[in-house]
């Protein structure tokens, strides 16, 4: 029987080299008896996703979500290659580029993130140094909401807000590519460490919250009073592996 494992990257499966290794290799012996289809799930760009498998130690993968979950690519995975056109265009027909920029105008201390980690599908800005990063959060949430339900608000570690389109996100885009590679959608396990993998866990219901993980996520695991929601008491990959062990993907 063949699981899914759906990985956040950055503070989830990276932070503990050694641990990581040591998850990497079980995670590889699964993926060659076809026992584990593998998705990292990330805000990286592909290309530091392609660069982290060659050069941090991250696991090979059967898909990757990149720009919090705005794009899917399959392999294999080339630096310059499109993400999938079906995704894509589904997204682009509720999301304007030009308006989610509206949404941020004005915001005192506000700072744009990189061009790299600003997309077609994807505006993306650090609220840190607003006075009030909180209700920064807050009053852009409430004017995307002016425009019914066809932006999706991720807020994440008091610092990164990314507007995208709603039909987007980590959660969703596993969604899509579970039903169209005809997996088995009971047979989810994700595992992240920050607001915007939250997603993930309210898309798929099964998760790994590492030990390491912040506060929102901490206090959404906590909140939701769902065995199905393991918090670990390891950090980063060890945590996932203790994790997958709970959960039967991996032997204890
Ligand atoms: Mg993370």
């Amino acid at each position: 029987m063949q699981w899914t494992l759906a990985s956040d990257i950055d503070g989830t499966l990276t932070g503990d080299r050694e641990a990581l290794d040591r998850l990497r290799e079980k995670l590889q012996v699964k993926r060659d008896s076809s026992e584990l289809y593998l998705i990292l799930c990330t805000g990286r760009r592909l290309d530091q996703v392609t660069s982290g498998i060659a050069e941090e130690g991250l696991p090979q993968a059967d898909a990757v979500i990149c720009q919090v979950g705005t794009e899917i690519y399959l392999p294999p995975l080339g630096d310059d290659m499109p993400p999938m056109e079906a995704w894509r265009a589904r997204l682009l027909e509720q999301y304007s580029r030009s308006e989610a920029e509206g949404f941020l105008a004005g915001i005192e201390g506000l700072r744009m993130q990189p061009d790299m980690f600003n997309t077609e599908l994807k505006t993306s800005c650090y609220v840190d140094e607003c006075p009030d990063p909180d209700a920064a959060a807050a009053e852009i949430r409430r004017r995307a909401a002016q425009q019914g339900d066809r932006y999706l608000v991720v807020y994440s570690s008091g610092r990164d807000l990314d507007i995208l389109p709603a039909a987007s996100g980590k959660g969703k885009a596993i969604r899509f590519l579970i039903e169209q590679r005809g997996l088995d959608l009971g047979r989810v396990v994700v595992a992240g460490d920050t607001g915007n993998d939250i997603a993930m866990f309210d898309e798929l219901g099964r998760g790994v919250v590492v030990a390491n993980a912040q506060p929102e996520l901490r206090d959404y695991a906590q909140q939701s009073a769902s065995d199905d929601v393991y918090q670990a008491r390891h950090e980063f990959a060890a945590g996932v592996e203790e994790g997958l062990t709970h959960f039967g993907v991996l032997a204890g």
